[in-house]
C-alpha cells in the first residue's frame, strides 16, 4: 500500500480538485493500493467538513485533525507517524505540487532506494523575495551541515518502511522534517519538477517561520553557531590586545590616545558581540529547555479512519 500524505491549512477550495486528481492518479498506480491521509492542521474554513464528508463517501480518504496550529512539518510528522504503507508520500494539499508525481515518485522507488526527493526545478507565481529565501536557505543547507539538499529545495517526495521507521525514532521538536529525512541515510534520489502556482488560497509560510526554520535547521545539523562564537571571541581578544599595544606605544611617544569617541566605539563593539554571543546561548538554551519538557510536537483532536492502530492524543 501507498500513503499519500497532505498537510493541510485552509485548502477548501483545493481539496476537491485535489482529491479528484489523487484519484485518478493513484487509480493508474499497478500493484498498490492507497490510503489518502489529510492532516488537517487545524484549519478555521470548511476544510474539516470537506474532509469529513470526502471520508464518508471514501474510505482510503482519512483525516488527523489537530487541536492547534502546529505547522507544516508537524503535520507531515503525525502523517508519517500515522501511515500504514509501505511507503509514503508527501505533498502540499495546495495543488502546487501536482498530483501526477505520485506515478514518477513510485516509478523511482526500486533497486533499494528508499528516499525519493521531487527536487524543484522551477517555481512558478512565487515572489523574487520568496525564491531568493529558499536559495539562502539551501546554501546555508550545503555549506553549513552535513546534510545534502536538493540546491533548490523539495517540497515533496516518498520514503519508504524502513525510512519511516526510523524517522519514529527521532524524537526532535524544533527541526525540518526534510532535514532529519536527509540525515538518516538510506539511499536517496531524486526527480525534477516545476512547483505550479497556487490557484486558491495563498501562502501559510511567513518571515517569522521561515528564520525559525532556518535557525531550527542550523543549530540540528551544524555546530557553526557554538563554535563561531568562540572564533569570534578570540578574535575581537586579539584585536583588543593589538589596540593595547597601540596605545602603550602612543604612551611611550608623548602622544597618548584622547577622546571618548573611540571607547564609546569599543564599548558599543564589544557590548554588541557580547549581546550575539549571549543571543546564540539563548537559542541554544531555550531549545534545549523545550525538549526538555517533552511536549508533544503536535496535539491531536480527532481522527478519522486511523483511529484503530495509532495511539492517540500524545503522538511523539
Ligand atoms: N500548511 C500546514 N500548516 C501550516 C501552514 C501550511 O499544514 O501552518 C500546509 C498547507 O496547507 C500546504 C502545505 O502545508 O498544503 C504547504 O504550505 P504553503 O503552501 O503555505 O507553503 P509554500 O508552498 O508557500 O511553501
Ligand atoms: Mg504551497
Amino acid at each position: 500500500m501507498i500513503s499519500v500524505i497532505f498537510p493541510t491549512y485552509n485548502e477548501q477550495d483545493n481539496i476537491p480538485v485535489l482529491y479528484e486528481r489523487i484519484s485518478a492518479v493513484a487509480a493508474d498506480i499497478r500493484g498498490h493500493d492507497s490510503e489518502f491521509i489529510f492532516v488537517d492542521d487545524c484549519s478555521t474554513d470548511q476544510t474539516p467538513e470537506i474532509l469529513r464528508r470526502l471520508h464518508d463517501r471514501d474510505s482510503r480518504v482519512k483525516t488527523i485533525r489537530f487541536a492547534r496550529n502546529c505547522g507544516s512539518h508537524a503535520a507531515i510528522a503525525a502523517g508519517l507517524i500515522a501511515c500504514r504503507g509501505d511507503g509514503a508520500v508527501v505533498l502540499a494539499a495546495d495543488l502546487q505540487d501536482p498530483p501526477e508525481l505520485l506515478r514518477l515518485l513510485v516509478n523511482e522507488w526500486k533497486d533499494g532506494v528508499k528516499v525519493v526527493w521531487g527536487a524543484r526545478r522551477k517555481r512558478l507565481g512565487e515572489k523574487v523575495s520568496t525564491k531568493f529565501f529558499s536559495r539562502v536557505y539551501y546554501c546555508l543547507m550545503n555549506y553549513f551541515t552535513t546534510v545534502k539538499v536538493p540546491p533548490l529545495g523539495a517540497d515533496v517526495f516518498l520514503v519508504d518502511r524502513a525510512v519511516i521507521e526510523a524517522f519514529k525514532e527521532v524524537n526532535e521538536k524544533h527541526t525540518s522534517v526534510f532535514m532529519v529525512l536527509a540525515w538518516l541515510g538510506f539511499k536517496q534520489t531524486s526527480i525534477e519538477y516545476v512547483k505550479q502556482a497556487r490557484l486558491y488560497g495563498k501562502s501559510k509560510w511567513t518571515l517569522g517561520n521561515k528564520i525559525k526554520l532556518t535557525l531550527d535547521s542550523l543549530l540540528a545539523f551544524s555546530d557553526i553557531f557554538i563554535r563561531y562564537i568562540s572564533v569570534i571571541g578570540v578574535l575581537t581578544a586579539c584585536t583588543g590586545f593589538v589596540y593595547a599595544l597601540f596605545v602603550i606605544w602612543g604612551l611611550f611617544n608623548g602622544a597618548p590616545l584622547e577622546g571618548w569617541s573611540s571607547l564609546l566605539v569599543t564599548i558599543l563593539v564589544l557590548g554588541g558581540i557580547q549581546m550575539i554571543m549571549l543571543g546564540v546561548l539563548g537559542e541554544y538554551l531555550w531549545r534545549t529547555f523545550d525538549e526538555s519538557r517533552q511536549r508533544p510536537r503536535f496535539i491531536v483532536e480527532y481522527k478519522l479512519g486511523l483511529e484503530s492502530y495509532s495511539p492517540a492524543g500524545r503522538e511523539q
